[in-house]
């Protein structure tokens, strides 16, 4: 979340196999590898190769009122094929908001979950809720879930125990999940209590997950790939001061990667200070591809290949 994630990153990548989520998510038998069951979207001429996917936006709250319709447009316009819609929300209370948007877009999928700045929120009744709403087919994800020590908005043993409770919840759902997490200002505390975390409570799930918005640097994320982890990159990875990020982008083996915007925040240059939108995961794609000597539709292509592996989805763009 938000346009406070400082820069970090840096090294080289193996391959581990992952494949427990793919796996467990075709069990699910959902509308996602099923035929028929939902309505698809009626093609549009107009529209470009559909050759992006943005892996996490946020685009329940109050940034979007004034024009969601004409955002979530703007970036079918602009080739984007499937946005995964974070349904964190403001924590209780709209913990439903992306499985409502999933159901009134096709081609925009859905997590549920508590934000760890809304852990100390969390009640049983919640609980039960996110595991009612963990049985609707467009729910792919459970996150964001994890660690901020940056902000500590709840407690830190809080926010460890309700990431722990809900990496229970989404084993018991066999949905993989999606991290967030960020340390307090020089320092890798919360990524080592996150890791060790989930080396602990999840690894042996085999589901995988995602490292959402990844600032951090190359150990890091090659503890979470041999987990089965994707990294995902955000518009920070374009900051002038983001070197890290950067370094870590050069080194993610290209099919382990992910892009988005984490909308409403992080717009990326050069729509930086501004809302961020879903449209704008191009400029995710043209700076990863700077680094990798890749074209921004190169890019594109292969993290949508990525996430459509990952969770198991129809490898065409307009149906998803
Ligand atoms: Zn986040
Ligand atoms: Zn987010």
């Amino acid at each position: 979340m938000s346009g406070r994630w400082g820069s970090s990153a840096n090294a080289p990548a193996s391959q581990p196999s992952q494949d427990g989520a793919s796996k467990n998510l075709a069990e699910r038998g959902s509308a996602w590898t099923g035929e028929g069951a939902r309505p698809h979207l009626v093609a549009c001429p107009t529209w470009p190769l559909l050759m992006f996917i943005d892996s996490h936006a946020h685009l329940d709250g109050p940034r979007f009122d004034s024009d969601r319709d004409q955002a979530i447009s703007r970036a079918r316009e602009a080739g984007i094929a499937t946005i995964l819609a974070v349904g964190t929300g403001d924590g209780p209370g709209t913990l439903d908001c992306a499985v409502k948007l999933a159901d009134q877009y096709d081609f925009v999928c859905a997590t549920i979950g508590i934000h760890p700045h809304e852990a100390a929120q969390a009640t049983d009744t919640d609980f039960r809720q996110l595991e009612e709403l963990g049985r609707s087919p467009k729910v792919i994800a459970w996150g964001e879930i994890g660690l901020d020590y940056y902000y500590d908005h709840s407690p830190r043993e809080i926010q460890q125990n309700v990431f722990i409770q809900q990496m229970e919840l989404a084993h018991a759902a066999k949905l993989p999940i999606v991290i967030h997490c960020r340390p307090s200002d020089n320092s890798d505390n919360a990524w080592e209590d996150c890791l060790a975390l989930i080396e602990q409570h999840w690894k042996p799930s085999g589901f995988g997950g995602v490292l959402h918005c990844f600032t951090s640097t190359w150990p890091h994320a090659k503890r979470a790939l041999d987990m089965g982890f994707m990294i995902s990159f955000a518009g920070n990875v374009t900051f002038p001061k983001a070197q890290q990020i950067r370094d870590s982008a050069k080194l993610v083996p290209l099919d382990r990667m992910l892009i988005e915007t984490d909308s409403p925040f992080l717009a990326p240059v050069p729509h930086r200070g501004k809302r961020n939108e879903p449209a704008y995961v191009k400029e995710v794609a043209r700076q990863i591809g700077e680094l990798r000597g890749l074209s921004t539709e190169e890019i594109g292509a292969q993290t949508s290949q990525n996430f459509r592996r990952f969770f198991s989805l129809p490898e065409s763009g307009a149906d998803v």
